[in-house]
């Protein structure tokens, strides 16, 4: 069995956060394409989770992939996040979430650039961008 660590409850979460946050971060909600703010991002620096804080990708894998959503190749670190299979949406995806306190980032996919061939599509409002 699987245990979450849980860091939070839901009831605190909905103080912390903005109401669109936790929409997409507690209620894997997605943002609307090309509207988040950082999609067009192209500054250095570390992406975090904007619900905890923990360092989640890097600009170094960050790509344009046309879907209007921050994607990058690869995450972080092995174990920056964590993965789940997600059937919501009559889809079966695979949802990408914060391995530190199990907010929903966003989905990955296999048709990403080399060398990974993967593409993490990423909620804007689910990161802060640290500049290097
Ligand atoms: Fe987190």
């Amino acid at each position: 069995m699987k245990v979450e660590k849980q860091i939070k409850t839901e009831e605190e979460w909905k103080k912390e956060l903005t109401a669109e946050e936790y929409t997409v971060m507690r209620d894997k909600g997605t943002e609307r394409p090309f509207a988040g703010k950082y999609y067009k991002n192209e500054a250095k620096g570390t992406y975090k989770c904007a619900a905890c804080g923990h360092p989640v990708f890097s600009s170094e894998t960050k790509y344009d992939s046309g879907t209007g959503w921050p994607s990058f190749y690869d995450q972080l670190k092995d174990d920056s996040v964590k993965k789940e299979i997600d059937t919501t949406h009559g889809m079966t995806r695979t949802e990408v979430n914060c391995s530190n306190c199990g907010s929903h980032l966003g989905h990955l996919f296999d048709d990403g650039p080399s060398p990974t061939e993967k593409r993490y599509c990423i909620n804007s409002i689910a990161l802060k961008f640290k500049e290097k």
